[in-house]
Parts: C-alpha cells; sequence; structure tokens
C-alpha cells in the first residue's frame, strides 16, 4: 500500500515546518489530489489514520480537496475532462493526450499551532 508511504512523507515535511516554526503541533493541514494522482482516497484516508500517530500531525483536522483531472487531445488540442488517465478524446477518441492537472499531489497548507509563551 503505497498511500502509507505516502502519509509518512508528508508527516516528514510537516514536522520539518514545526520544527522550524519553533512549534509543537499542527491543527490542520489542507492537501490537494489530483483524480489522476496514483492515490485512492479510501486507503489513503486509511493510511493517515495510521500514519499520523504519534506525529505532529495527530490532532490536525485534515482536508482534501480532489482536483479533477484535465486532458489535452495531442491530435486535435481538444481539452476534456479526465476521470482516468487512458480516457479518450470525446472529439476524435484519441487515447494520446496531454495531462494538464490531476496528477499532482501537493501540501496546500499548514496551519501551525504557536507554543504557549508560558510552557517554555
Ligand atoms: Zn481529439
Amino acid at each position: 500500500m503505497h498511500e502509507l508511504s505516502i502519509v509518512l512523507n508528508i508527516v516528514e515535511i510537516v514536522e520539518k515546518e514545526v520544527f522550524k516554526a519553533d512549534a509543537e503541533s499542527v491543527s490542520a493541514v489542507e492537501l490537494d489530489i489530483g483524480k489522476l494522482s496514483t492515490i485512492e482516497p479510501a486507503a489513503f484516508e486509511f493510511a493517515w489514520k495510521h500514519g499520523i500517530r504519534d506525529s505532529v500531525l495527530e490532532r490536525a483536522e485534515l482536508k482534501i480537496n480532489y482536483i479533477q483531472g484535465m486532458g489535452r487531445c495531442s491530435e486535435c488540442n481538444t481539452l476534456f475532462e479526465m476521470n482516468a488517465l487512458y480516457d479518450s478524446c470525446p472529439e476524435c477518441g484519441c487515447y494520446f493526450s496531454e495531462i494538464i492537472e490531476g496528477k499532482e499531489m501537493n501540501i496546500k497548507t499548514i496551519r501551525i499551532e504557536e507554543r504557549l509563551k508560558s510552557e517554555k
């Protein structure tokens, strides 16, 4: 299940940010996940619950924006919505298209919880 390694990778990136900010935890994180990426939503959410255990993200609220796939046909240049990697062009039926959007996995925002001054 490669979703777990993706979650652990996110945890690592976020931990670095938290360390840089001299904070302790994160209250919310927002991710952009393309519908054409290899991430399967249910598997990802399951992996998330396990992967964030005992990490700075343990209490963070997770928000995922699933990004619609968009492709451009390499035969007739039609732009069209893609729901799978090998969707054919609705105009000419061609299977060769350039993927414009929908393969990404980005951390969009990280809301870091500031450490209370009195705790020092
Ligand atoms: Zn076409």
